[in-house]
């Protein structure tokens, strides 16, 4: 027997370890001790935390070696007992036991019990560790802190009924006789169970249970909070605003999960992909945790029976070829007995099944829609696997969420898909909320608020959940920061690194060394880790990458860095940075203190753009590096992360290159080389610039010159902003000529705001801003003021304004000569927003245009703007569209307006204007001299309406057309009607 171990080791050892995962070992071992055949010591001495697994498996076959010929039968058993069919029937001698046979032993006490039935009960409690747990802190043997000992996240359920079971060891006969007991009643419950719902048979009931606790266990605790504490999702998660592109009614409030995966909103009934998008730190991940930890809690979404959750950060090491439930069972949660069953039950019910994958943008390669296939039991590579199932070819009806940065979500993904959110962060009282559930001291949470509203640049950045998490984290630096001193979303990340350090400090600093200086051999190789990341795709570190990079113990123990999580290689030692924008940000500080980086690096990371025109993408950012430990690492496909790691990366090193900095960095690297770097970086920015310009369209004749920005523009604007260099933006802007500035579409809120405000207010003469369907908010509005005295007309449709912000606006640009047109199409204005533009009209009598379509406003709010109409003498363009001022709204307007000489437009559009508002406006018609059209569609004006309105029109030759479609006429009166005044148009 000892013979064939040696004999079969190689196979052996391959059959327990090739899946990466600990648990066979750990199960055959199980198996061991619950024989009596292993001691806990040899236990200790054969799970090395931190040793290789196959340097584990190839002690445990040493130790069943030398324990002799009845050990390593019992070994071989267990083995096949664990992986029955992984070695072939061949490899069991005749005369083997093919079941295991417990040495028999007399059963006293309650804790012997515990060991010989160890395998069943690990396999048992895997699916009820919370109860389990419960009934043992309610029995008063176990503490809380037990409980978070055991439930870390970084262990698998069945590694967490494992510890469970060691600890009531420790603890004594009575806690054993309680989970015992637990464990009995949970059997009986569950053969009830399966009574009233037959058609789930007891595997399929068992495995869900098991990938529910793996779940919970995955989901419970937030990784940002690794590094100093471990904080349940549930005590600090907070609602996100979120978007539905095609359902304008529906924005900015919070949705619930059920609403989200059903039918609001979807744009194709035949697809099954819900896809999340929002930038990096805009709460994703921690919103589809939210949804895992729901479901596994069984608080949301249990129409689903199975979820199999997904990142793809952690696919993109799988490097073989999978089959569909390869991919469940592997990457997600192992069946213990049953697979065949368990799939085939997915497979005929794909409707009660849930995929999620986290970070599309993450996975190397981009989304494509060529290679074809439909078979579960194909084998492919995980791309074509995961984009097969995305877009329905393969497991059909079962529905997925995915999310991803939006750069990486192109055409071809999606017309795949069931329908988009767009995730915008937090709204102001989810900062307000966020901060309060952060800190437990009520006193803490209202100073931050304080200092929050004292500086809305900062605010600004707080609508970024991962901003928000920093600045609380940091609450003591910043509240010891004077007013106003962080600005930059650079500012904020090197209070998070000063955090860390001083965190950890147990030394006080040398006479004239800065914190910079003292902790520069952690920044230099974590920033060489994260720079290689950033410029490889690379976002998950095996121990020999941080090795190479010289990596220490005690630069992980700083809390950038945490043990990646993964549901099958629990064990690994793989790390990952705290999150993504950490990761740009060390590369950055890497690109500027590093004596290995040359300029060429910081020039390769601004001209990307230039290099993805030249299809050179990212070949050579590697080759910048000039020394020669770092590998020159050589990229051959495409990663859709690729291009914003880099951008804010790049943001970053602006950031740091700033004037306001330099002197941190004299100490820590060579000066004449930062200033290089400095002047590099600048260079870059304004060619940047004037290459974007040089692309602007000559405008057609008569036309304004308009440039339309592409999002580089807005990058461009950033890295301007975050250097805070005044300079560059004065002479970017002396080369702008455009007289309209369209930036539609380009994802801008707060913290874009800032920055364009900080650049735009350098040019030389007005223009119109066009900030439509962005996420302005009134904190955006705020600090777009200081550009106000240059803009002439501005357009923020769609942008979650409320009237507060139009209180601030209105403030700012009632002494502004230039402002002249505002259009806040589809925003959240109501009445109370009516006063401030009554004040304006009253005041500004060279005011153009006022539109505020598609708001809440009613008769009310008309009767205020009246107010303000009846003293003023310039306005031309009224639109009042899709708001509820009614027939007494429409009556207080034509009341102010009747004798205007200055109105050429006017559309009150759905507003449930009747024939007694219609009559009213006949009044403008008859005695106005200026306008021109007259828009009435959708209302509820009958045939007297008209009349008068055609009586109206008799007299007036300015008119154009009278719009009145859709109103409370029958055909036959429209034909009559149509033939009184071709201007009238039904
Ligand atoms: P993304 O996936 O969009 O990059 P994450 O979900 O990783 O963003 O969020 C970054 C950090 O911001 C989280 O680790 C957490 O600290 C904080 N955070 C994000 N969303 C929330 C939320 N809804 N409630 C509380 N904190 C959040």
């Amino acid at each position: 027997m000892t013979e064939l171990l040696l004999k079969r080791r190689a196979e052996i050892l391959h059959a327990l370890c090739s899946g990466g995962s600990v648990e066979h070992l750990e199960r055959v071992i199980d198996m061991l001790l619950a024989q009596g055949e292993l001691g806990w010591e040899d236990c200790q001495n054969v799970l090395v935390p931190g040793r290789a697994l196959y340097s584990n498996a190839r002690q445990l076959l040493d130790l069943v070696y030398t324990k002799g010929a009845d050990s390593c039968e019992l070994f071989f058993n267990a083995v096949k007992q664990v992986l029955p069919e992984a070695l072939g029937d061949t490899f069991f001698l005749s005369g083997c036991h093919s079941t295991l046979d417990y040495k028999e032993k007399p059963q006293r006490t309650s804790t012997e019990e515990l060991l010989t039935q160890r395998p069943d009960l690990v396999l048992k409690l895997q699916g009820c560790i919370d109860g389990a747990l419960r009934v043992l802190v309610e029995s008063g043997h176990f503490s809380p802190t037990d409980c978070d000992g055991i439930q870390l996240p970084i262990y698998t359920p069945s590694q967490q009924a494992r510890r469970l079971l060691d600890h009531v060891r420790s603890k004594g006969e009575s806690a054993s006789l309680v989970v015992l007991q637990y464990v009995q009643q949970s059997l009986e419950s569950e053969s009830s169970l399966e009574q009233t719902n037959p058609s789930l048979t007891k595997e399929f009931v068992k495995y869900q249970k098991k990938l529910r606790s793996s779940v919970s266990a995955q989901s419970r605790f937030l990784s940002t909070y690794g590094g100093t504490s471990h904080m349940p999702l549930d005590d600090i998660y907070t609602e996100v605003q979120m978007e539905l592109p095609n359902n304008s009614a529906d924005n900015y409030k919070s949705m619930g999960f059920e609403e989200i995966i059903g039918p609001v909103g979807s744009v194709n009934d035949d697809a099954d992909t819900v896809l999340a998008s929002g930038e990096a730190g805009s709460g994703k991940s921690t919103w589809l945790q939210r949804l895992h930890l729901l479901w596994s809690q069984g608080k949301a979404l249990q129409d689903f029976l199975l979820l199999f959750p997904f990142s793809c950060r952690r696919l993109n090491s799988e490097q073989r070829d999978l089959s569909v439930q390869e991919l469940l069972f592997q990457h997600c949660c192992w069946p213990d007995r049953g697979q065949e069953e368990i799939f085939q039950f997915i497979l005929d019910h794909p409707h009660l099944v849930l995929f999620t994958f986290d970070g599309l943008d993450e996975l190397k390669q981009s989304f494509a829609d060529e290679h074809r296939i439909c078979c579960p039991s194909q084998r492919a590579p995980v791309d074509v696997l995961l984009f097969n199932l995305i877009q329905g070819s393969l497991m059909k009806g079962v529905r997925k969420v995915v999310t991803s940065r939006p750069e990486a979500v192109g055409p071809a993904l999606k017309k795949h898909l069931h329908k988009e959110i767009h995730l915008k962060g937090f709204s102001l009282s989810g900062i307000d909320c966020f901060v309060r559930k952060h800190h437990s001291d009520p006193n803490e949470a209202a100073k931050v608020l304080e200092s929050l509203q004292a500086n809305t640049a900062l605010l600004g950045l707080c609508h970024s959940p991962v901003l928000c998490w920093i600045v609380s984290q940091c609450h003591k630096e910043l509240l010891g920061c004077g007013e106003g001193s962080l600005q930059t979303i650079t500012d904020v990340y090197l209070m998070i690194l000063q955090h860390f350090f001083q965190h950890h400090s147990t030394v006080k600093s040398a006479m004239g060394v800065n914190w910079l200086q003292e902790n520069l051999g952690t920044v230099l190789h974590l920033g060489q880790l994260a720079f290689e990341g950033i410029s490889n795709s690379s976002y998950i570190f095996s121990v020999t990458d941080m090795e190479t990079c010289g990596v220490t113990e005690s630069d992980i123990c700083m809390g950038f860095l945490i043990q990646s999580k993964d549901m099958s290689l629990a064990n690994s030692k793989c790390c990952e940075f705290l999150h993504i924008t950490l990761q740009c940000f060390l590369a950055a500080l890497f690109a500027i203190l590093s004596r290995n980086t040359g300029c060429s690096a910081i020039s390769k990371l601004f001209e990307l753009q230039e290099m993805k025109k030249k299809r050179l993408r990212g070949t050579c950012f590697g080759a910048c590096l000039n020394s020669t430990n770092i590998p020159n690492i050589v990229k051959e496909h495409s990663t859709m992360a690729e291009t914003p790691n880099l951008q804010i990366t790049a943001t970053f090193v602006s950031g740091l290159l700033s004037q306001r900095y330099q002197k941190l960095w004299i100490q820590c690297s060579s000066s004449v080389l930062v200033e290089k770097k400095t002047k590099q970086a600048e260079k870059c920015l304004s060619k940047g610039m004037q290459q974007h310009f040089r692309s602007i369209p000559q405008p057609v004749q008569g036309e304004k010159k308009s440039m339309h920005a592409m999002p580089e523009f807005v990058w461009l604007i950033k890295c301007i902003y975050e250097m805070q260099n005044s300079r560059l933006a004065k002479d970017a802007m002396s080369k702008l000529e455009a007289e309209h500035l369209k930036l539609t579409y380009c994802n801008i809120g707060p913290v874009e705001c800032t920055a364009l405000a900080y650049v735009l207010q350098h040019l030389k003469n007005p223009v119109g801003i066009q900030l439509d369907n962005n996420s302005v908010g009134d904190v955006g509005v705020e600090q777009l003021l200081p550009c106000m005295h240059i803009c002439n007309s501005l357009y923020l449709r769609n942008n979650n304004i409320t009237d507060e912000g139009i209180h601030k606006l209105i403030d700012k640009v009632i002494h502004l000569q230039n402002f002249q047109k505002i259009a806040l199409f589809n925003n959240r204005l109501t009445d109370a927003c009516t006063k401030h533009f009554s004040y304006l009209l009253k005041t500004r009598q060279n005011f153009l245009s006022l539109r505020l379509g598609n708001n809440n406003i009613t008769a009310e709010g008309a009767k205020q703007l009246a107010e303000g109409l009846k003293f003023n003498r310039s306005l031309q363009y009224l639109g009042l569209w899709g708001n509820k001022i009614g027939n007494e709204g429409a009556e207080a307007l034509a009341n102010a307006l009747e004798n205007s000489e200055s109105i050429v437009w006017l559309s009150l559009v759905g507003n449930g204007v009747g024939s007694a508002g219609a009559c009213a406006m006949s009044n403008i018609i008859r005695n106005s001299t200026s306008l021109e059209e007259l828009w009435l569609t959708e209302n509820c004006i009958t045939r007297t309406g008209v009349e008068s309105l055609t009586q109206a029109l008799k007299h007036n030759h300015h008119v154009k057309s009278v719009w009145l479609k859709n109103n409370d006429l029958t055909s036959a009166e429209i034909e009559e009607m149509q033939q009184t005044d071709s201007r009238l148009v039904f």
